[in-house]
């Protein structure tokens, strides 16, 4: 996998590169060769009624984008959805032809199915929790550690 992130220098921009790189490879696709370009952007939830998107671009290259306006809490388990999407794209189990959507080869036609039947984001759905998780156990064992610390001195 091959990381370009599209944004400004911040702590927050830290936390969504550590956030993808582990889910990655949580998610077998971080020796994948395909590049992978994130964005921010402040509109996404009026234009697409979303925190996050992930798109294919051309062959081998995704994109996502963020909102900006999520807390860190919520933008952890946005990265973690979106980037099933890109373990889907990746693999080959979901893939867009123009208007047409394939998934695990079958055809969906996306605006006849309604989105929470959509079986790409009950997968997204139900790995999000579970990548999240991993990042909230690390940081708790951080804070458990930088606990012991400020009693020792
Ligand atoms: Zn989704």
């Amino acid at each position: 996998m091959n990381l370009c992130m599209e944004m400004r220098k911040s702590d927050r921009k830290m936390l969504i590169e550590a956030c993808i790189l582990l889910f990655a490879k949580e998610l077998k696709i971080d020796k994948n060769d395909f590049t992978l370009i994130v964005f921010s952007c402040k509109d996404i939830v009026k234009e697409h009624s979303a925190n996050g998107m992930a798109s294919p671009i051309i062959n081998k290259v995704y994109s996502m984008v963020l909102s900006s306006r999520i807390d860190c809490e919520k933008l952890i388990e946005v990265v973690a959805h979106e980037m099933v999407h890109i373990k889907q794209f990746v693999k080959g189990q979901l893939q867009r032809k123009g208007r047409q959507t394939f998934w695990m080869g079958k055809r969906y036609v996306r605006s006849k199915v309604n989105y929470y039947d959509h079986p790409w984001e009950h997968d997204a759905w139900s790995k999000e929790k579970f990548l999240s998780a991993k990042i909230y156990k690390i940081l708790s064992k951080e804070n458990e550690k930088f606990e012991r610390s400020q009693r020792k001195s």
